[in-house]
């Protein structure tokens, strides 16, 4: 890691505005403007300008106009699909600036923004592709009828995405709205602004006509809930907390606009004692303190097999005590400070839940020993039972539980009692104990010896308060796409003739 040179800084805007038909909107007299910080120093960063019910609504036709009259959606596919690989070269030639934005701005580890920025790349490729093989059918049984589906974009998206990984986040909800003809209002998280920003404007420069991806800035409750409650929405796409998505979904119900669900998780990550121990290990460190811990797929529910745990739980505990904990932007630097601060404070008041709860603490729990920024102790407590609310709540931060089983009954059970069921993992090197796992966990992804590895082809989403929906090239196309039955007769039917 030491190899990779330490990125340079870049410039930031002294306030981050919206981006309306390819432009900054007019500054409005007496609008609110909010602080970003840098989570590593404390210092201002910049100010973001938050966009009104006016500001939301201009956005919104912005993207209804490209929709019912624009270029895009009428646009051949060869010339669409042209535009998005545009768009992943352009990414590719700004990605050092995007890294750079999204570690400085979300306090994220540059190698891991490193890779993230070039997976944002590669959506907007991989979703053209998808989108240049969308096809028919044609159904010609019934004697003298031609039945032919189609399939059409949808209409004006609102997208809606978080701060845990603001670009890759923001990249995959526009990759799968965008190739099919949608266009879209994007919301990012009013906390950091910053990348986001940038890609909107990397998407303009590359091509893309104006209107097809317009970007909105502010807080939820004010401009995200603006742009869910407009009449010009057709759909909203949304990843972000459940207790927020249920929020959306109510309000997307009273106008009947499809919704789908990108929510959080508890996940179970379960190590037997058939497992190559180094190995998952590795994967349990990784799987739950990489991103500072703030993931939706982290595997922050441990369950050991009884016949290992001490010494597991010995030597993950010391490996932890040795994670490098400090700037983003070192190349040496293994988890970061969190995005804000209170969401430390939120993560901190983890460690008084974990002893009200009769949960023993084994590393971390309180603020890194760091001059300033949001960084806190990668932390491990040994829950009393699967009930413990460090055991039942997203805690969304560098902060792991650990729970102890018997049997692969009893860990699969333990798994499943969950309100989430986004993700797990196992760790065996016994066939039938993973295949068990895999067909019996109520969750959208099994990940076997492995911390997590995103397949674009595969769905990803999670059953029960993870989410509604799927992301993926199939799920894409039913959630992005009408379908239109047209039906022709062969030779002219028989008609009744009323009133004849
Ligand atoms: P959040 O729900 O607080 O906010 C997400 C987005 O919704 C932000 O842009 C926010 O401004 C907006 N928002 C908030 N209230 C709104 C409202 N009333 N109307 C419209 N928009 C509103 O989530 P967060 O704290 O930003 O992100 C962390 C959560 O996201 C965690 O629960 C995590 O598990 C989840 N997440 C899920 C996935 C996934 O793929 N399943 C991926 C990443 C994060």
């Amino acid at each position: 890691m030491s190899a990779i040179p330490l990125p340079r800084g870049w410039p930031v805007a002294p306030r981050v505005q919206s981006l309306i038909d390819g432009a900054s909107p007019a500054l409005r007299a007496g609008g609110v403007d909010l602080p970003i910080v840098n989570p590593t120093t404390e210092e201002p960063l910049t100010v973001l300008r938050e966009a009104d019910a006016a500001e939301v609504d201009a956005a919104v036709a912005s993207a209804r106009r490209a929709f019912d009259s624009g270029p895009w959606p009428r646009m051949d596919i060869n010339a669409r699909k042209d535009l998005l690989y545009a768009i992943r070269d352009h990414v590719r030639a700004h990605a050092e600036e995007l890294a750079w934005l999204e570690s400085t701005g979300a306090g994220l580890p540059i190698w891991r923004v490193r890779d993230q920025v070039q997976r944002t790349a590669r959506v907007f490729e991989f979703f053209a592709e998808v989108a240049s093989t969308l096809h028919g059918e044609t159904y010609t049984q019934t004697a003298g009828w031609l039945t032919y589906v189609t399939r059409e974009p949808i209409g004006v998206a609102a997208l809606i995405a978080p701060w845990n990984a603001p670009l890759s986040l923001a990249s995959m909800r526009i990759a799968t709205c965008i190739p099919w003809g949608n266009t879209c209002v994007l919301k990012p998280s009013e906390y950091t602004p910053l990348s986001v920003r940038r890609l909107v404007e990397i998407l303009h420069e590359a091509g893309l006509p104006p209107g097809v991806v317009n970007l909105v800035n502010g807080r939820g409750p004010v401009t995200g809930a603006a742009l869910v409650d407009h009449p010009g929405i057709d759909l909203v796409g949304f990843t972000g907390g459940t207790a927020t998505g249920r929020t959306i979904m109510v309000a997307a119900a009273r106008r009947l606009v499809p919704t789908a669900l990108e929510l959080g998780g508890k996940s179970a990550n379960i190590v037997c004692d058939t497992a190559d121990l180094d190995r998952a290990l590795d994967g349990s460190l990784i799987g739950i303190y990489a991103n500072n811990g703030q993931q939706c797929l982290a595997g922050s529910r441990i369950l050991v097999q009884r016949s290992i745990a001490s010494e597991f739980i010995d030597r993950f505990v010391a490996r932890t005590k040795r994670i490098r904990v400090g700037d983003p932007l070192s190349p040496a630097t293994e988890v970061g400070p969190l995005a804000f601060e209170g969401h430390m404070q939120r993560v901190l008041d983890y460690t008084k839940v974990a002893r009200a709860d009769g949960a023993q603490l084994l590393t971390g729990g309180a603020r890194a020993a760091i001059e300033r920024g949001w960084f806190v102790e990668p932390t491990a407590v040994l829950a009393p039972s699967n009930d413990a609310r460090v055991c039942q709540e997203e805690i969304f931060g560098p902060f792991a539980t650990f729970l102890e089983f018997d049997t692969l009954d009893e860990a699969i059970d333990i798994a499943n009692r969950s309100r989430f069921g986004l993700v797990s993992y196992v760790w065996s090197d016994d066939l039938p104990t993973t295949m068990r796992c895999s067909r019996e966990i109520r969750a959208g992804t099994v990940w076997v010896n492995t911390p997590m590895m995103r397949e674009l082809r595969a769905p990803f989403g999670g059953y029960k308060e993870s989410g509604i929906g799927r992301d993926g090239p199939a799920a894409s196309v039913d959630f992005f796409t009408e379908q239109k039955a047209t039906i022709i007769p062969i030779d002219p039917p028989s008609i009744p003739r009323f009133g004849a």
